[in-house]
């Protein structure tokens, strides 16, 4: 049984720095999780307070049956892989590859060669064993960690940022062969990274961390399609989530303002009931915009800024005419994220390509856009979480993340 359970887990530095706050998780038996979010969200801290490497301020960590806080980094029976791989220079593959076994078990020889060569096999290096770590590429290195960490047949597997050293290719690669090595070894396994298109191509779910709490954890699909808050909703998917105001309307079913939409009236109804706010936030993704050359009903008129062709698709960013301006209307404390750029307020669509011709980029002449009204996300402002209960919405991210403890 190798379980993870984290039990109001919290980390506090110095008496002051809260890097954890009551982090509640429980990770099944070889299930592979990552946990993601931006650079200082606590995510490393969660990790090294399974690997034994930090003190665990409050609450409990489970690792099977056992609670393991008190319990030394060599009898958790994890195996950790970094981001600087931390091999020794002066051993060779094989010996890095044994270290851990020949330090920690009594396990005769032959039985640490087999081990070793069985690891290298899976790895694909068996032909680098005798060679030393300054003459294998970054891609070799990186196998090299991660068959040390194989080797040891551990319950469970921690990985820091594995692959951020690595070029985009062979990140992309080691992504699928490291997820190929989990479902092969079905260990458990905690994955941390700030990426979150490696933490939804890799995982069967991802826990989501904002300053030290969690957001939400559900499979990638489930974040993706529907996002507890609005900063799960910005830090989910590439490019971000657009983020339009309006009023809602809810004796007509309609919200009016950036954009004009007619819904449901169950829907408008059950949104009401969970929140009184004036002006919502309406979250619609890059693919569920169509883009209308002339002016359909319902549409908005909006004016067009690049067409960047990305191959499969265009993307087209396009500026809001006199836009209410998201900042306006949320909540001091309401994380709406940023988009790579830093650039909260950059509207874009995908389009077939060439169905947008360049004389639009900058000129006078409007595009008319509709929206996917199933696909819309509807957020309170004031507290930024997501209140549309219709189908689909809402209602299961609620119940799960209640239920994972949120
Ligand atoms: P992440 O891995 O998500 O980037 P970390 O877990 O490294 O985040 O850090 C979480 C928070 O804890 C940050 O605010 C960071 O500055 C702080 N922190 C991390 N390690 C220490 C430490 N040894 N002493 C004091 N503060 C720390």
């Amino acid at each position: 049984m190798s379980r993870i359970l984290f039990d109001g887990v919290t980390k506090v530095y110095d008496g002051e720095v809260v890097a954890v706050d009551g982090f509640d998780l429980e990770i099944e038996d070889g299930e592979f999780l990552t946990l993601v979010g931006p650079s200082g969200s606590g995510k490393s801290t969660l990790l090294r307070m399974v690997a034994g490497l930090e003190e665990i301020s409050g609450g409990e960590i489970h690792i099977g049956d056992t609670v393991v806080n008190r319990l030394p980094p060599r009898n958790r029976d994890i195996a950790m892989v970094f981001q600087n791989y931390a091999l020794y220079p002066h051993l060779s593959v094989r010996e890095n590859m044994a270290f851990g076994l020949k330090r920690s078990t009594d396990l005769p020889k032959e039985e640490i060669d087999e081990r070793v060569e069985d690891a290298a096999e899976l790895m694909g290096i068996g032909h680098l064993l005798g060679q030393k770590p300054k003459q294998l590429s970054g891609g070799q290195r990186q196998r090299v960690a991660t068959g040390r960490a194989i080797v040891r047949d551990p319950a469970v597997f921690l990985f820091d940022e594995p692959l951020s050293n690595l070029d985009a290719k062979l990140r992309k690669h080691m992504r699928t062969e490291l997820q190929r090595l989990q479902g092969t070894l079905d260990t458990t396994t905690i994955y941390v990274t700030h990426d979150q298109e490696e933490a939804m191509t890799m995982s069967d779910r991802i826990a989501i961390l904002n300053e030290g709490k969690l957001q939400q954890v559900g499979t990638p699909r489930e974040v993706y399609n529907r996002p507890v808050n609005t900063f799960v909703a910005q830090f989910i998917g590439s490019p971000s989530m657009n983020m339009f105001v309006a009023d809602l309307d809810d004796e007509n079913a309609r919200f009016t303002g950036d954009i004009d939409l007619a819904i449901d009236p169950a829907r408008a109804d059950a949104i009401r009931e969970r929140s009184d706010a004036e002006q919502f936030l309406l979250g619609i993704r890059p693919e569920h915009v169509t883009v209308h050359m002339e002016e359909v009903p319902d549409s908005v008129a909006v004016h067009v800024d690049i067409v960047e062709p990305l191959g499969s698709d265009d993307l087209l960013y396009f500026d809001l005419d006199d836009g209410i301006g998201v900042e306006d209307v949320v909540a001091e404390d309401v994380d709406i994220g940023a988009d790579e750029n830093g650039d909260e307020e950059e509207y874009k669509v995908f389009v077939e390509p060439g169905s947008v011709p360049d004389e639009y980029e900058r000129s006078e002449t409007p595009v008319y856009l509709t929206f996917d009204t199933d696909h819309v996300h509807v957020f309170d402002p004031e507290t930024g979480e997501n209140v549309d209960l219709s189908p689909g919405f809402g209602t299961d991210a609620r119940a799960e993340s209640a239920a994972a403890g949120d």
